[in-house]
């Protein structure tokens, strides 16, 4: 009889610890995906399914290639995989772990129901450097500073060594599998899509990394901040849906340092962002109320404004800020936005405009690619201040001089706003301080063409302040 192999957060073939467990078994596999719409934790946003729905293709060409194909399946997990094991006779299920809380208790409740009926389910990590609950602190409790906890997930990280997988997978022929066009993932009437950037799967993972070696990592740690260069890997929606493993990356990273095309520290800098990933992984698995509640409780207590048209000023990238407009517009237009960009418009929208960080969160799980529950919670609530090793509360960044320190001629902003395109550098964060005959000969109307800003920046920032120091002071 053939063994289950049950894709989900491990679309690949090379480094998976699942595969290569049901290889070594010598029997038939049945790789399988099951779209699991109500029951498998927080539902898809748009742009995640948009990175699915190729990723899966790919999943499958690469599968052909090796004399196998991918089994889709649609519905409840359980149900799904209980009808496949009547079909196949098969009594075990391979797969590597999913961690998050929700994930992780809908696969316990599965391999323990499917065992009553001798189908063993063997669960492997396949997504994470470290498995979450194995790197504690001395008194045996969850870091809550990266730093250490970063030192510490480096003395102790499982780096299996690389493996391709199987060259050749044998798969039942009778199977039936659902077509991936009827799953709708890809967006129709109107296709939002057209701008979208990446190459979903494990191929398009692997090229992106080889460019990243190649052109960006000697230059990461300075280049990581300029938003107009494309400095940084992209690899975060390939490590999300495990298109790569996080310790091929690092092991990739550290070999160019060791083969001196790099500098140490450069690759070191690009391994702690793995960290972060890593660090992000852990806390939500620890704390699994951080993705409803503050990770320091009185920062609920913040007076949040319910102010649905600044909301959505920020979303359609219209609050009359340059560097916050253009992030937004990249979000909506492409499903990525740049780091730094992400920290000024998360700030911008909590503390200017005092808007729930969960809007924020909420809004970024829709429109990335790289969605991810623990990383975008954890990062909207370092921005807020709220979180576990969070930026300090008097910590707000100005949209202006971010602006001009690291787009500082503009060209970021140029690109995603082009209404404000030809106003000189000098201008160009902060288009309402333009004298008029500069605005007419840039041919720009403030008002009509492009907003003027949705808050006054010092007055904004008082506001937070004054709230942020209230909270603080009860801590
Ligand atoms: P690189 O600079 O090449 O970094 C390499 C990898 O490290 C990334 O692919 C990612 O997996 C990881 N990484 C980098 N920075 C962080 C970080 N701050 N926290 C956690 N992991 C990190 N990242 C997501 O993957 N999913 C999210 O939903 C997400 N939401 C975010 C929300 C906010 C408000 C902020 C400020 C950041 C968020 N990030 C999120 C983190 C970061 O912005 C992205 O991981 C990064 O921009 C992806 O681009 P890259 O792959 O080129 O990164």
């Amino acid at each position: 009889t053939p063994v289950i192999l049950w894709f989900r957060r491990d679309l690949r073939l090379a480094d998976n610890p699942a595969l290569n467990n049901a290889a070594d078994t010598g029997r038939a596999i049945v790789p399988v995906y099951i779209l699991d719409e109500a029951g498998d934790g927080r539902p898809l946003g748009a742009a995640s399914k948009w990175w699915l729905d190729k990723s899966l293709r790919a999943l499958d060409a690469a599968l052909q290639q090796r004399g196998s194909r991918l089994i889709l399946r649609r519905g409840d997990s359980e149900s799904e995989l209980r009808r496949l094991i009547d079909e196949t006779g098969a009594t075990t299920v391979f797969m590597n772990r999913r961690f998050e809380p929700d994930a992780w208790a809908q696969d316990a409740e599965i391999a323990h129901s499917l065992k009553d009926d001798g189908v063993e389910c063997r669960g492997t990590n396949g997504t994470l450097l470290a498995r979450p609950g194995s790197v504690l602190n001395g008194s045996s409790q969850p870091y809550r500073v990266f730093t250490p906890f970063h030192k510490a997930l480096m003395a102790q990280a499982e780096v299996p060594t690389h493996t391709l997988g199987p060259r050749a997978i044998s798969t039942p022929d009778h199977l039936s599998s659902d077509s991936i066009d009827d799953w709708g993932l890809h967006p129709k009437r109107p296709d939002w899509s057209a701008e979208f950037e990446g190459e979903p799967g494990e191929a398009g993972a692997l090229a992106a990394l080889s460019h990243f070696l190649k052109s960006g990592l000697g230059g990461y740690g300075a280049g990581r901040d300029i938003p107009s260069r494309a400095a940084t890997s992209r690899l975060s929606a390939a490590l999300h849906w495990g298109e790569i493993s996080p310790w091929r990356a690092v092991a990739a990273a550290r070999g160019a340092a060791s083969d001196g095309r790099v500098p140490g520290a450069e690759a070191e800098k690009f391994v702690s962002e793995i960290g972060w990933r890593e660090f992000s992984a852990h806390l939500l698995h620890h704390f699994p109320f951080i993705t409803e509640r503050a990770f320091r409780p009185e920062y609920d207590t913040m007076p949040w404004r319910d102010d649905p048209k600044s909301l959505k000023a920020w979303q359609t990238g219209q609050t009359g800020y340059p560097i916050v407009d253009a992030g937004m517009r990249q979000l909506w237009r492409t499903g990525y936005m740049h780091n730094r960009v992400r920290m000024v418009v998360a700030s911008f929208l909590i503390k200017h405009l005092l808007i729930d960080w969960r809007e924020g969160e909420a809004w970024f799980w829709d429109t990335l690619v790289d969605a991810d529950l623990a990383s975008n919670v954890q990062n909207w609530q370092w921005v807020a201040g709220s979180g576990a090793d969070a930026a300090p509360y008097f910590r707000i960044f100005n949209p202006i001089a971010q602006g001009e320190k690291f787009d500082a001629e503009g060209r970021y902003v140029r690109r995603w706003v082009p209404e404000i395109a030809r106003l000189p550098d000098k201008y160009i964060h902060a288009p309402w301080t333009a004298p008029r005959e500069i605005l007419a000969g840039a041919g720009l109307r403030l008002g009509q063409d492009y907003p003027r800003p949705i808050v006054d920046h010092a007055e904004g920032r008082a506001r937070a302040l004054a709230a942020l120091k209230a909270i603080d002071n009860k801590s």
